[in-house]
C-alpha cells in the first residue's frame, strides 16, 4: 500500500484535482491520499491557508469577517462547480467555517490554528466527495478520530507516537481514504497545526503508522535537484538519496519537502518518493536508507543565509570544565537553538539563525556571558552570514574533496570564514559572506557536477 500526499498546487483547482484522480486511478496500491489546502493557481495567487490566516486576523480584530470569509468560500465554490459537485459540499464547508469562527479566541494561537486547519480539512472532504461522485468509493478521515496526536501547548507542535496504533487501522478501509494534512489533536482534544508546509509531515506520519511500502509526496517539480534551480541553471536531478543526505540538504533551495517530515518515514524505513503531479511519468527522487555512493560522492549543494556568529574567547577555555555547557545554557534560557559550534583552543563560535535573535536577546546573551563566564571577548559578528553545504554519503571515503571545494571557492575570490565538517562526514559546511553566496554556489556546482566526470 502506498500513501500519497498532494501539495497545495496539486489541489489548487478542479483541473489539478482531476490530475490527482488520474494518478490515484493509475495505481490501485495508492490507497491513502493526504491533501493540502488549495494552494496557488498562478504565481500571484493566494493560498487558501493565507486567506484563512487573514480571516482569523479579521475575527481577532473584531472586524466583520464576511469579506475574508467569502474570499475563502469562493475558492471552494469554483473547484466544486468545475468538478460538477452539487451544493451540498459547499454547505458543509460554509457551516464548518462559520462554526470555527465561533470558537474561543482567548488563546490567539489556538484560535488561528483552528481557522487555518479548515483549509486542508474542507479540501479533504471535497476531494472525498469528488471521488465518490465519479464512482471511486472514498471516505474522509478525521485526524481526531484517526488518532493523529500532537503534544500540548506551549512547545512547538510535533506528533506523539501514542496515536500510531489507532492510525494503523486506516489501512483496513474498504475504499480510498482522504486525509487532511497539516494538523492533529492533543490528547485533551485541542486542534494544533504543524508549521507551514506541514502536510508533508502528516503524510509521513500516516505512511509510517500504516507501514506503507512507499510514501509518495506529489508536488510541482519533477525531482529534488542537486542545487537551487533559481541560482544554478538546469541543475541535475537527484534520482536517489539517503534520508541523511536529504536531512543535511534541508537548507534553501531544497524546500520541496518539509524538513520535519523525514523522521516518521525514516524511523519505520518507509521509502519516500518526491514526484510531480503535472508530470507523474517522471521517476522523481527516491529517498531511501542506503544508496551506492561510489560514483557520486557529493549528491547536492545547499546554501542559506541569515545567520549570525556569536564569538566567545577566553584564555584557557579548553581547561575550564563546563564552559561549553554554561554557554549553551544561556542560549537555552533565551529559547534559541543553534546550527553549528566551531571551536578553537580558547574560543568558540556559535552560529545562530537571525530569525531567533532580537536586539534584546543579543544584549542579554552578551551580558550573561561576560558576567557569568568572564569571557575575555564576546560579541556577535558576521550578522549576514551564509552557509554553503556540500552533502554526500560518499564524501567520507573521498580524498581531496575539501581541497577541491576550497580551491573552487578561492577561484571566486571569496574569503572562507568558517569550515565545519559534520561529525558524520556527510556534510561539509563553509561559512562565507552573504554577498558571495550565489557565485560560490555556482562555482562549487561547476566543480562537483559539471566537471565531475573529469575530476572524481
Ligand atoms: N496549507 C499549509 C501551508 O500552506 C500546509 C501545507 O500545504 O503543507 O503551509
Amino acid at each position: 500500500m502506498k500513501v500519497c500526499k498532494f501539495g497545495g498546487t496539486s489541489v489548487a483547482s478542479a483541473e489539478q484535482i482531476k490530475k490527482v484522480v488520474n494518478i490515484v486511478k493509475s495505481d490501485p496500491s495508492r490507497k491513502i491520499i493526504v491533501v493540502s489546502a488549495p494552494g496557488k493557481r498562478f504565481s500571484d495567487d493566494e493560498k487558501v491557508t493565507d486567506l484563512l490566516i487573514a480571516l482569523a486576523n479579521e475575527a481577532l480584530a473584531e472586524n466583520n469577517p464576511e469579506i475574508a470569509l467569502e474570499n475563502v468560500l469562493v475558492r471552494y465554490r469554483l473547484i466544486a462547480e468545475e468538478l460538477g459537485l452539487g451544493p451540498a459540499i459547499l454547505e458543509v464547508i460554509e457551516a464548518d467555517l462559520r462554526h470555527r469562527l465561533t470558537t474561543n479566541r482567548a488563546d490567539v494561537t489556538l484560535f488561528t490554528d483552528t481557522i487555518k486547519a479548515a483549509g486542508e480539512d474542507n479540501n479533504a472532504k471535497l476531494i472525498a466527495a469528488y471521488f465518490n461522485h465519479i464512482g471511486m468509493p472514498a471516505e474522509y478521515a478525521c485526524p481526531k478520530e484517526a488518532g493523529l496526536l500532537v503534544n500540548e501547548r506551549p512547545e512547538r507542535v510535533h506528533a506523539i507516537p501514542e496515536g500510531y496504533a489507532k492510525m494503523e487501522k486506516l489501512k483496513d478501509a474498504k475504499g480510498l481514504v482522504v486525509f487532511p494534512g497539516f494538523f492533529g489533536y492533543t490528547k485533551s482534544g485541542t486542534l494544533r497545526t504543524f508549521n507551514r508546509g506541514g502536510s508533508d509531515i502528516t503524510g509521513s506520519l500516516v505512511a509510517a503508522a500504516v507501514g506503507a511500502e512507499l510514501y509518495e509526496n506529489f508536488t510541482d517539480v519533477d525531482s529534488v535537484f542537486s542545487a537551487n534551480p533559481t541560482v544554478v541553471d538546469n541543475p541535475v536531478a537527484i534520482e536517489k538519496m539517503t534520508y541523511r543526505e536529504m536531512r543535511e540538504l534541508s537548507y534553501a533551495g531544497f524546500s520541496v519537502f518539509h524538513d520535519e517530515a523525514l523522521m516518521p518515514a525514516f524511523l519505520k524505513s518507509v521509502p519516500v518518493c518526491i514526484k510531480n503531479t503535472n508530470n507523474p511519468e517522471a521517476p522523481g527522487t527516491m529517498i531511501v536508507q542506503h544508496r551506492d555512493n561510489s560514483k557520486q560522492p557529493v549528491i547536492g549543494i545547499a546554501a542559506d543565509n541569515g545567520f549570525s556568529t556569536l564569538f566567545v574567547e577566553k584564555y584557557l577555555m579548553n581547561q575550564e570544565i563546563g564552559f561549553g555547557r554554561h554557554l549553551l545554557r544561556v542560549l537555552e534560557d533565551e529559547e534559541i537553538s543553534f546550527e553549528h559550534t566551531p571551536s578553537g583552543i580558547d574560543n568558540m563560535s556559535v552560529i545562530i539563525r537571525n530569525e531567533y535573535l532580537t536586539d534584546e536577546k543579543r544584549f542579554n546573551i552578551i551580558k550573561r556571558i561576560q558576567d557569568e563566564l568572564q569571557a575575555d571577548e564576546v560579541h556577535f559578528r558576521d550578522t549576514d552570514y551564509s552557509m554553503i553545504v556540500l552533502v554526500g554519503e560518499g564524501m567520507r571515503h573521498t580524498k581531496g574533496l575539501t581541497a577541491r571545494a576550497a580551491t573552487a571557492i578561492a577561484r571566486t575570490d571569496t574569503n572562507i570564514e568558517m569550515i565545519n565538517q559534520g561529525s558524520s562526514e556527510v556534510s561539509l559546511v563553509f561559512g562565507i559572506d552573504k554577498k558571495d553566496e550565489n557565485k560560490v554556489l555556482r562555482e562549487l556546482y561547476k566543480e562537483f557536477f559539471q566537471e565531475a566526470s573529469l575530476l572524481v
